[in-house]
């Protein structure tokens, strides 16, 4: 250790590389196929701008995180005047201003009496916790139930039990081992012009409604990603749909669990995707955009009822959670600025601009036939490569080499190629970013890449 307190080192972007090769495990990475990471330097508004200042524009908003653009600055400033009085406190036997006030918008926010937050770190925990308060609910009613119901192509996160209601992911085969039981349904994905929605919605409620027959008694929770399933590759489903499965659930007495995390803060058009539907679940989970996408902070929403469930004379009645970094000040407070920002700055104004832009492309890939499905929700934009491989298939990591080379971070999903800006983007940003999508799918067609 040198005596410096701060140990960033003013390094060339090449040694920055050098070292990462040397020192780090990356996220969802095969180290052995990799090319170089790209360093960046600093980020503002919708873009990331590189060492020498070359700027990319964050079309996926760094995974799907950034909502009101980087660098905000009054987010920023949020933080800054947070650290100045307290950046954390442990979070049992203690509370503090952000953490409460940033519950009591949340719960004025939700819809019905979701009011109970539990705050964890990220998306995965926040599931983890929907999940174990699902399971524990029953318990304290004195019932066991331990069957979950996802959906097909769903994904939930990365730690054991949001894998495992993510099991159809096809991500998580080497774990399967250790998963928990979980019942899959089929998720009736639409797009703009699908003649046989109709069909497939049917198929999935009746396949719904056999699982909730046959596993009665034994089903805690189903959960679902709402509208819009992200890692499956921005598939989309009908708000009648979803109204209808959570109504067949509450019936079967199954309780439900929207995993928000992608959908959350204006992802589909709403501020939150059951607003779509007019339904409340039993449970929301919320991370990603609730910080703007600064910090790792997620939250376990609950209905009243099910909080006082867990309430008596016994620790073993209480929900044995918690982490570290629960509830931290300055994630908290990071998500109170950005929450006043849709006010401020008319941001689902912006989103419905986003959404019309993106629909001016609809025409513009029906009439290629090297793509298909396209679809637009909010702000996202989808389509799929008719040839394109599977997660990490050769064409879509052309693909999105290509883009990143051309200044736009864009990075398929397998054969699902989409947008979803930060919504802070310009017209013409979002005009650069067509225009550059479209030359990409250009030369992939002609082998140009
Ligand atoms: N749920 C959904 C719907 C997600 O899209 C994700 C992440 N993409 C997660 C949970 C997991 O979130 P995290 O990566 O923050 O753990």
């Amino acid at each position: 250790m040198n005596e410096q307190s701060n140990l960033l080192t003013a390094a060339s972007p090449d040694d920055i590389v050098a070292r990462d090769k040397r020192y780090i495990w990356h996220p969802y990475t095969q180290h052995g196929t990799e090319t170089d990471p790209l360093v960046v330097a600093r980020a503002k508004g919708a873009s990331l701008f590189d060492a020498d200042g070359r700027e990319i524009l964050d079309m996926i908003s760094s995974w799907w995180t950034c909502t009101h653009g980087h660098a905000h600055p009054k987010i920023n400033a949020a933080i800054a005047r947070q650290a100045e009085t307290i950046e954390h406190v442990m979070f049992a036997g203690f509370t503090h201003a952000p953490a409460v006030d940033l519950a009591e918008t949340l719960a004025s926010l939700l819809p019905g009496d979701l009011n109970r937050v539990f705050y964890s770190d990220d998306g995965s925990t926040s599931v983890e916790v929907a999940i174990k308060i699902a399971y524990q609910s029953w318990i304290n009613r004195g019932e066991t139930r331990s069957t979950l119901i996802a959906f097909e192509g769903g994904y939930h996160g990365d730690t054991l039990g949001a894998m495992s209601v993510g099991c159809s992911s096809q991500m998580f085969g080497a774990f399967k081992d250790l998963m928990c039981d979980v019942r899959v349904v089929p998720f009736p994905a639409t797009f703009d012009g699908d003649d046989a929605v109709d069909e497939r919605e049917a198929a999935a409620l009746s396949a719904l409604e056999a699982t909730l027959f046959e596993c009665k008694d034994t089903i805690a929770a189903m959960i679902i990603e709402p509208m819009m399933q992200g890692s499956a590759g921005m598939r989309f489903c009908r708000p009648g749909f979803l109204a209808r499965m959570v109504e067949m659930a509450r019936a079967a007495g199954v309780l439900v669990i929207f995993d928000e995390v992608a959908t959350g803060f204006g992802r589909t058009g709403r501020l939150f995707a059951m607003e779509h539907a007019g339904v409340t679940p039993d449970l929301v989970c919320l991370s990603k955009g609730l910080t703007g996408g600064y910090m790792p902070l997620a939250a376990t929403v609950a209905r009243d009822w099910l909080f006082d469930l867990f309430l008596g004379q016994d620790f073993d009645r209480a929900l044995p959670h918690g982490h570290s970094f629960t509830a931290n000040p300055l994630a908290c407070s990071a998500a109170l600025a950005a929450l006043g920002l849709y006010a401020e700055e008319q941001t689902m104004m912006r989103i419905v601009k986003i959404n019309a832009a993106h629909r001016t492309m609809l025409d513009v890939l029906a009439a290629r036939t090297d793509v298909s499905r396209q679809r637009v929700l909010g702000p996202v934009l989808a389509f799929e490569l008719n040839e394109g491989g599977a997660y990490q298939s050769e064409a879509s990591r052309k693909l999105r080499a290509w883009y990143i080379a051309n200044g736009f971070n864009i990075r398929p999903i397998g054969p699902t190629v989409y947008l979803m800006p930060p919504y802070c983007i310009t017209d013409e940003e979002l005009l650069r970013a067509y225009a550059c999508m479209i030359e990409g799918l250009d030369r992939l067609a002609s082998g140009s890449l």
